[in-house]
């Protein structure tokens, strides 16, 4: 059940949306590399992409490293068939991607289902998001906030918490402070950090990326 996935992610501290989407991305990975390495649709898939994306690439090799149960053989396999699909191209002077990486196309539909059972479930997942020390990222926040009239309310008061806590964790870490840190004033600048980066640059304004080009510059040269 979709809002019930929904409502038992409430009660950790992320964005529930981006949770089921990591968890979903993490699982698809799993599965090709475990049960689907041979897989004539997964190969044509990735032919297409060229390959997983940078993001997925890294997940793809930290699965592989972490899991014992999953032999790297899968991924050569895979990436054996795309380096001759790859000289191929190269020889007809031209290497073209036909398409976006699996991972991320699978991650954006599962990212609309769970908005829409979000919005259409809202009786059910406001008690447990009022209640619940779940924080919505920002991006999934405004993707939800025109739909759904009490959600500015609640996120007011979530960010709310979140800047106490993070005053709480500069304010105590100072040694003449005697108070002792709350595991949500330790764990603040990680959900901090969560809750403000679901907001990618091709969803930011212009200026906003100029002014990081700034900041970037001087290690860039
Ligand atoms: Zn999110
Ligand atoms: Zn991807």
């Amino acid at each position: 059940m979709l809002s019930a996935d929904l409502v038992r992610v409430m009660k950790a501290r992320g964005c529930p949306i981006c949770s089921l989407v990591e968890r979903g991305e993490r699982s698809f990975i799993e599965s090709v590399l475990y049960e689907h390495p041979l897989d004539p649709q997964v190969h044509i898939a990735l032919k297409r992409s060229l390959g997983f994306c940078r993001r997925h690439s890294d997940l793809a090799a930290e699965i592989v490293l972490s899991k014992p149960e999953i032999d790297p053989i899968a991924v050569a396999v895979l990436y054996e068939d795309l380096a001759r699909k790859v000289l191929d191209d190269l020889s007809g002077g031209e290497v073209r991607q036909e398409a976006p990486c699996p991972v991320c196309s699978l991650m954006k539909e599962l990212e609309d289902i769970y908005l829409r059972t979000f919005i259409s479930r809202v009786e059910v997942i406001r008690e447990a998001y009022e209640r619940g020390p779940a924080v919505l990222c920002l991006r999934h926040f405004l993707k939800l906030k025109p739909h759904i009239s009490w959600l500015n309310q609640v996120q007011m008061r979530k960010i709310e918490g979140l800047l106490r806590d993070l005053q709480g964790f500069i304010e105590k870490r100072d040694y003449s402070s005697r108070g002792k840190l709350t595991e949500e004033e330790l764990s603040s600048w990680r959900v901090a950090l969560k809750v403000f980066t679901g907001v990618d640059g091709r969803e930011r304004s212009g200026s906003f990326i100029e002014k990081f080009k700034s900041l970037l510059r001087p290690h860039l040269e």
